[in-house]
Parts: C-alpha cells; sequence; structure tokens
C-alpha cells in the first residue's frame, strides 16, 4: 500500500508539481496535430502566446502513430512541458514518451492487460516522463462503492500497482461532469494520498456554464489546500481556459503574476464604450507578466473613486478620457490616443 500522506513532487519538464507547490495552469489542444512545419511553427507561436498568459503545461491527443514526427517536432520546440493524451493502445503511449512527451496521460484501465501498462511504466521511467492517472467517472471498473469512492479507490489501487513496479512520477485526476462528485472524489484522496492531483470539471460546457461549475467546484478544493494543476474545460477556446484558469488562481491568492482587471459593466450613465475599449487592450493585458490593477472606468460617478485603487486606470466621460497612474490624474487624451497611452502607462508601471 503506498505510503499514505506523503507528499510528492513530480518533475514534468521544467515544472514542479506538488503538495504546497503554486497550482499549474493547463490547457488541451483542440484540433488534431497539423503536419506541415510551417504550422507546427504556428502551432509554437502560439503556444508561446499562451505561455505568456499564464499556460504552464498544454496537452494533445496523440490518436495515430501518423503523428509521431509532427509531435516529436512539437516537444523539441514547445517553450512549456507537452502531455500526450493516450487511449486503449499501449504503444501509442510508448511512442509519445520516444517522441519526447514530458507526462503522458492514460487510464489504466482502458490500455488492455497488466504487461503492456508495465512496458509504458518502464518505458516512462527510463525517459523521466511522467505518467497522470486520469479517471473518469463515465470509464470506471465495475464496483458498488459510489462513484466518488470508486473513483478514489481506483486510483489509490493504480498507484500501489506503480509503485511496486518502482514508478512514481504519478499525477492524478478524477473527473466528473458532475461537480459534487469531482469535488468528493478528490478530498477522498487527497486525504490518502500526497501523490499530485490535476483538477477539472470534465465537458463542463461553454465559457459561462464551465467557467462558472469549474471555479465553484475547482475554487473550494484549491482553498483547501488540494490540487496541484488545473484545466478549466471549456466548449470554446483554449485561450479562454487559460485565462480562466489564471483568473481562478489570482482570485484566490494563489497566483501573483498577471493583471487583475476591473472594469465599468456600464448602464444608462455610460457615456464612454468601456466594453469596446476592453475588447481592444484585453489580449495585450493578459500576455503582460506583471502583478498590476488596472481599471477601465465609464463615467465620473466610479471612475476617479476605481482610479484611486487601481495602479493604471482610464476613465471615459464623454469624448474626454483620462489616464490616471497610482491614483493620480496624471492626463488627458484623445479618444484616437487612448489605447495606445494606456497599454504604454501599464507597461512603464513601477
Ligand atoms: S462606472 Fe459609471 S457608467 Fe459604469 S456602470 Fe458604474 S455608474 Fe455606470
Amino acid at each position: 500500500m503506498q505510503a499514505m500522506g506523503v507528499d510528492r513532487q513530480v518533475l514534468i519538464g521544467d515544472r514542479l508539481l506538488g503538495v504546497g507547490l503554486p497550482p499549474l495552469v493547463q490547457t488541451m489542444y483542440d484540433q488534431s496535430l497539423p503536419h506541415s512545419e510551417e504550422a507546427l511553427d504556428e502551432l509554437v507561436r502560439r503556444i508561446g502566446s499562451l505561455n505568456a498568459m499564464g499556460c504552464d503545461i498544454i496537452r494533445f491527443s496523440y490518436p495515430k502513430s501518423d503523428d509521431r514526427s509532427a509531435f516529436t517536432y512539437l516537444c523539441a520546440r514547445s517553450p512549456i512541458p507537452v502531455v500526450a493524451d493516450i487511449h486503449f493502445d499501449y504503444k501509442l503511449a510508448l511512442e509519445a514518451i520516444e517522441c519526447g512527451a514530458h507526462k503522458i496521460r492514460i487510464n489504466p484501465g482502458n490500455i488492455g492487460a497488466r504487461w503492456k501498462v508495465d512496458e509504458v511504466l518502464a518505458s516512462a521511467k527510463d525517459h523521466g516522463t511522467a505518467i497522470r492517472i486520469g479517471l473518469n467517472s463515465g470509464s470506471l471498473p465495475k464496483g458498488n462503492d459510489p462513484p466518488a469512492r470508486l473513483m478514489s479507490n481506483t486510483a489509490l489501487t493504480y498507484l500501489d500497482w506503480f509503485e511496486q513496479a518502482g514508478f512514481t512520477a504519478s499525477v492524478v485526476s478524477l473527473k466528473a461532469s458532475d461537480e459534487a462528485v469531482t469535488i468528493e472524489a478528490n478530498r477522498l484522496f487527497a486525504a490518502q494520498s500526497g501523490y499530485p492531483l490535476h483538477l477539472g470539471v470534465t465537458e463542463a460546457g461553454s465559457v459561462v456554464s464551465s467557467v462558472v461549475r469549474s471555479t465553484w467546484a475547482l475554487g473550494q478544493l484549491l482553498s483547501e489546500g488540494i490540487g496541484s494543476t488545473l484545466r478549466i474545460s471549456i466548449t470554446g477556446p483554449i485561450e479562454t481556459e487559460v485565462q480562466a484558469g489564471v483568473e481562478l488562481l489570482r482570485t484566490l491568492g494563489l497566483r501573483k503574476r498577471g493583471i487583475r482587471i476591473v472594469s465599468c459593466p456600464r448602464c444608462g450613465r455610460s457615456s464612454f464604450d468601456s466594453q469596446g475599449f476592453l475588447a481592444s487592450v484585453e489580449q495585450d493585458l493578459l500576455s503582460i507578466d506583471r502583478d498590476l490593477t488596472v481599471a477601465i472606468m465609464g463615467c465620473q460617478v466610479n471612475g476617479p473613486g476605481e482610479a484611486k485603487g487601481a495602479d493604471i486606470a482610464i476613465t471615459g466621460i464623454g469624448n474626454a478620457i483620462f489616464l490616471y497612474q497610482g491614483g493620480e490624474l496624471v492626463r488627458k487624451v484623445a479618444p484616437d490616443e487612448a489605447r495606445d497611452a494606456f497599454l504604454e502607462a501599464v507597461r512603464n508601471a513601477e
């Protein structure tokens, strides 16, 4: 039986996961791998942008051997660690490890005979590759326990097996589309094991649905010190997944980097297009690696007050746009200069 409560640290490429370490943000690429060098280079640049937004690890499906050279190319060039998601075929797991995957994600229950998983463990150990045991409530072995307990116990059984094979670079995920089951399964597991947990609510829906459901569930777990990595699974752009994950960690005080945005929601008093202004600067703000609060406000009621609490703020009152630094009004700018003036002030903020 694995040692209860012994906190394990697992290296994924250059990122260390473990109980008590800052949680990391993951996403999963949502298309099949391109094969041309030009398209792969474009994908590497996109991963660079995700990294600038705060993404720490990216996962790819690895469904067929045809992807071998493309995946090898990516593993060698990605600025953040790469994970291969494998189902059913242990040979694909072996291949992904040889391609340079920093971690593979498998469900040992769908790989087949035990010796096949043992071969994967041996190769992963040789290559310094971590393994995530990824269990979803929809694909568990049969059992009479309630789903959360069955998920947690199944993971513990697999970890015992992995330890007997001399493999300890394991991460576990216990995901369900039901948030309560997700929370309970992770709590049960964390009470019995010190292996790092990757958190997520699976198949959580579109942006609003997923962000609400995921942050409600993951927020509780992270507040209890449970969870070493997370993914906010969204049926939508992977950039939004990263943005949501980083924002959750910032809100919980578990990450400092990144810009905290305060913005006017608009009302009948608005005389400035704060929504359009935010849309025009948001992508730039998300890529600025600073611990700052910025405010984008739309009237004289709350604008000056919010500006006082922000490092950089802009308040539009009709065509007059006021720029604040450190709570002090520094200048009035013309509408067509506002975006550049605001971003320059954010980049130069002390
Ligand atoms: S900041 Fe002003 S314009 Fe914006 S919602 Fe508040 S009161 Fe309305």
